[in-house]
């Protein structure tokens, strides 16, 4: 499987110490992309030594996260990875960017938790990320729905100049999820270098677009260098996540 590394963090499964393994590869090109060097690079580590670093990781760990770039480039690894893990006992969550659907449906059953990309709302893909994958997305998210097991937690990254408060109200009339977070933009590292002036949006604008959004949603999470992750529910109170997840 090609990776661009392995940690373990107790960041990326809300509520559960995980391993975290970066697959590589990805056929999108956000211009915002913060793991640029995941696209087309990593290093192909053969599956038994991967799951020999799950193995090694057992006591420290309750899960494991396959994030990327974008884990579904390479389906069969992630399956195997995936089942591994349920032989084990350990909780399972997927990253990703949704522009796989059938390759999400055969996973499925082996996942606990997805964390879905909805980069734009759906009709406006091709405009704000370049890639006209709204449709997929949409499918993608509705074989969550169908899978009443798994715990659907889907993310936009609030990218200013690219997108606007307008565009978040259309992406949270359009979907259904457990959970729904908006992620700060960082203009730290960017695959498109004139993203690099522009600012990361204050923490204070995402406080108002996720209480535009209440209504509709009745929580939204906010992801910010600053603060961390910080919940807003439907009486306009704000609480640093407990990093719990329910079904
Ligand atoms: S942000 Fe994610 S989906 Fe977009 S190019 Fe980067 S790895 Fe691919």
């Amino acid at each position: 499987m090609k990776i661009g590394g392995q940690i373990i963090s107790s960041l990326e499964f809300p509520g559960i110490m995980s391993l975290v393994i970066f697959a590589a590869g990805c056929t999108l090109r956000c211009p915002y992309c913060h793991n640029p060097e995941l696209i087309d690079g990593g290093d192909d580590i053969p599956l038994d030594e991967i799951f020999i670093t799950i193995q090694e990781s057992i006591e420290f760990i309750d899960g494991v996260t396959i994030t990327g770039g974008e884990a579904l480039t390479q389906p069969d690894d992630v399956l195997k990875v995936l089942k591994y893990c349920r032989k084990l006992d350990l909780k399972t969550k997927l990253d990703t960017n949704g522009s796989y659907p059938k390759r999400l449906k055969r996973s499925i059953k082996f996942l606990d938790y997805v964390a879905l990309d909805v980069k734009a709302p759906f009709d406006k893909y091709k405009d704000i990320i370049g890639s006209d994958i709204g449709d997929s997305v949409n499918e993608s998210m509705k074989i969550c729905h169908k899978t009443p097991h798994i715990f659907l937690e889907c993310r936009t990254t609030y990218v200013p100049f690219l997108m606007n408060a307008d565009d978040i109200m259309r992406i949270a009339q359009k979907i259904t999820c457990d959970a729904y977070t908006l992620q700060q933009f960082r203009n730290r590292v960017v695959l498109d270098e004139k993203l690099l002036d522009t600012p990361n949006p204050p923490r204070s604008e995402l406080i108002e677009i996720a209480n535009q959004i209440l209504p509709v949603l009745g929580k939204v999470k906010i992801k910010t260098a600053e603060f961390g992750d910080e919940t807003l529910n439907i009486f306009n109170t704000s609480n640093h996540d407990k990093r719990n997840f329910s079904h």
